[in-house]
């Protein structure tokens, strides 16, 4: 198991982590199996998208921020519930098919880490199975 350490710099921010998640799959000599990206935090998440064209993230986290604004009528004392409804609405692991030891991704995918009530010290965890 990989423990990654990275720093966001906004409060909601998606950061490209596929570099070094292929890094951790071609160090591992797993030739065939699964890489499972998984974000330890409860107002954190993980998710595959465009890495070509940036607005996509921008849309992204526009229409993430109007359907869950920040403030509402929430219980939660903590004032970061939005935080939450995201990291449950995005989900915190991914499980990407490693074949000829990379990644199988799609020409426009990456692996973004998305933080949702940053600036923060975040963790993501790399698992790699297979042989
Ligand atoms: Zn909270």
């Amino acid at each position: 198991m990989h423990v990654q350490t990275l720093k966001t710099h906004s409060r909601i921010e998606m950061i490209d982590i596929t570099g070094s998640v292929r890094e951790i799959v071609k160090k591992s000599g797993v030739k065939s199996g699964f890489c499972v990206v998984y974000v330890p935090h409860t107002t954190a998440a993980v998710t595959i998208n465009e890495n070509a064209d940036s607005s996509v993230k921008r849309d992204i986290i526009s229409k993430l921020s109007q359907l869950i604004p920040e403030n509402d009528n929430y219980t939660h004392l903590e004032g970061n519930s939005d935080a939450h409804v995201k990291s449950s609405l995005v989900g915190v692991n991914v499980v990407i098919p490693v074949d000829s030891g990379d990644l199988v991704l799609g020409t426009w995918q990456g692996i973004y880490f998305c933080e949702f009530d940053g600036p923060r010290t975040r963790k993501f965890v790399v698992q790699i199975v297979g042989d």
